[in-house]
């Protein structure tokens, strides 16, 4: 392996993958069709870039931008703000939102990290829901990615108030949920428990497929704005789409009963929101374009996989490797880095990162800080140590980079 041509080996993947491009290719311009069409149906103007300053009263590009995100999700309403700091704090506000003291809420698997500090997972933090009395619940996702139908829908139980469902891997060894399957598991619980409601982290999730959450039954989804439908302009926030009367809920935990969606204003203005979402579906085929591209390198090079080059439909952006040994995913990380157009001179290493229960190594040089759609590798420091790929502005970027990870890789291992 040490002596391998790094650069033939590329060409002969991106030839190989090609048809898997073309596939990506046809929900991108479904996608981009979808945003299209809702920015023309909410008449969107030149003026609505604008933004405004203080109450922000009137704000007339927050509401056309968030009736643009409700008709490009599917969904009745949507918040999309500046002030919701990241996907954590989008998750948040929804499950505050709808959770009241003595509800329960039900996951299908375990929870990205970070939600386990707002849960109360582990140790109550103060201000998590576990502390204000409402409990949580998982039910094991199978290993081989099938959604345990039955025993999901006989877990709900008198108190359980909601049902928590992941879009993307996250950090572990596992499939996504694809919305065909999200869909099912949602038909199959309303059927029995009609009063349900279902909340959907939608982070990495965004136009992978032609579809969002709420299209396909789901009550409210959230996820930020650095990572895919921000379209790697959008320099910070988040979103929450879904039911109205939810998100109306979760606009008054951001800011305050009363208030709720009418206030909050955009001094900066609203140009790259609106310009990231438009842009957001071609960004996403092209980081979806990296991850293929990756799947069959890094399989080529005889690392494990998920999913496969050829595993379709995916349900995120995110690439997950396994590369088995803690040297090898610093290694791999700092190629990343190197190859990165930001930061190229620091190498990365694990750390403790808020919200994190294991150290994380994370490669991003990135224009907006932690844009993990730009082109990122992470990794938290545990068993069986696996590497977490996602993002590329461009698929010619990912490979680059790709590259310039696989060759420290390869160094490594030498
Ligand atoms: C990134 C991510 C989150 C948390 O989002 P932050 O913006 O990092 O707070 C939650 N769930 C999933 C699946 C994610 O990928």
């Amino acid at each position: 392996m040490a002596n391998i041509d790094l650069a033939a080996l590329a060409d002969a993947v991106e030839e190989e993958v090609r048809a898997v491009y073309a596939a990506v290719d046809e929900i991108a311009l479904a996608n981009h069709a979808r945003v299209l069409s809702a920015f023309r149906a909410e008449r969107v103007s030149d003026f609505h870039m604008r933004g405004s300053t203080g109450y922000g009263y009137g704000d007339a590009g927050r509401e056309t931008l968030d009736r643009v995100w409700a008709r490009v999700f599917g969904a009745e309403a949507a918040i999309v703000r500046t002030q919701i700091v990241s996907g954590t704090h989008a998750l948040a506000l929804g499950l505050f939102a709808v959770c009241r003291p003595g509800d329960e809420v039900l996951s299908l698997g375990r929870p990205y990290d970070t939600l386990a500090d707002v849960i109360g997972l582990g140790g109550a933090h103060p201000g998590s829901l576990t502390a204000l009395g409402v409990t949580c619940r998982e039910v094991a996702d199978e290993p081989g990615g099938d959604v345990p139908l039955d025993e999901l829908v006989t877990a709900v139980g008198p108190r359980t108030k909601v049902l928590y469902l992941q879009r993307s891997r996250g950090y572990a060894w596992r499939r996504g949920l694809d919305l065909q399957s999200m869909a099912r598991v949602i038909a199959a619980v309303r059927e029995r428990h009609p009063g349900i409601t279902v909340l959907v982290d939608n982070c990495y999730g965004e136009f992978v497929e032609d579809r969002e959450p709420p299209a396909v039954g789901a009550d409210l989804c959230a996820g930020s704005l650095i990572k895919n439908p921000g379209g790697g302009l959008a320099p910070t926030g988040g979103y929450v789409a879904g039911r109205a009367d939810l998100v109306e809920l979760a606009a008054e935990r951001l800011t305050a009963p009363g208030l709720g969606a009418h206030v909050g204003c955009a001094p900066e203005g609203y140009r790259l929101l609106f310009q990231g979402l438009f842009l957001a579906p071609h960004i996403v085929a092209e980081a979806l374009k990296g991850a293929v591209f990756a799947a069959r390198l890094l399989e080529r090079l005889g690392y494990a996989v998920l999913p496969k080059w050829d595993d379709l439909p995916r349900s995120d952006i995110v690439q997950a490797i396994r590369l088995g040994r803690p040297e090898r995913i610093l290694a791999f990380c700092r190629g990343l880095q190197r190859g990165s157009p930001v930061d190229a001179h620091v190498i990365p290493e694990a750390g403790p990162l808020p919200g994190y229960a294991d150290g994380v190594v994370m490669a991003a040089g990135t224009f907006i800080q932690g844009a993990s759609l730009e082109l990122s590798a992470d990794a938290p420091m545990r068993e069986p140590y696996v590497v977490y790929l996602q993002g590329g502005l461009s698929r010619h970027y990912a490979r680059l980079g790709v590259m310039a990870a696989c060759r420290e890789l390869l160094e490594a291992d030498r």
